[in-house]
């Protein structure tokens, strides 16, 4: 797991990323009075366990993968040249 902070609220979370799709977010404390956008949404009713992220952060870790700063832990396979016959 890596530790990332978000770019709007500054929430620090762990995140590890398992492939292009799947992405495991864990809070550190109290996600609902460290995020605003969780609290607000919290406030709505949300379970906060429905609440995977919030889209400040989302756009960090997605921000993060671009910047090479967060790899997928499991190797990425790309076909290779002259060895598919
Ligand atoms: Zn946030």
């Amino acid at each position: 797991m890596r530790e990332l902070k978000c770019g709007t609220c500054g929430t620090r979370v762990l995140v590890e990323k398992y492939s292009p799709t799947h992405t495991s977010v864990q809070w550190q404390g109290d996600a609902q009075s460290s995020c605003p956008e969780f609290a607000r949404r919290a406030a709505l009713g949300e379970p906060s366990s429905a609440i995977p992220t919030c889209h400040a952060l989302r756009d960090s870790i997605e921000r993060a993968v671009y910047d090479g700063v967060l790899e997928t832990d499991s190797p990425r396979s790309y076909p290779v040249a002259g060895r598919l016959g």
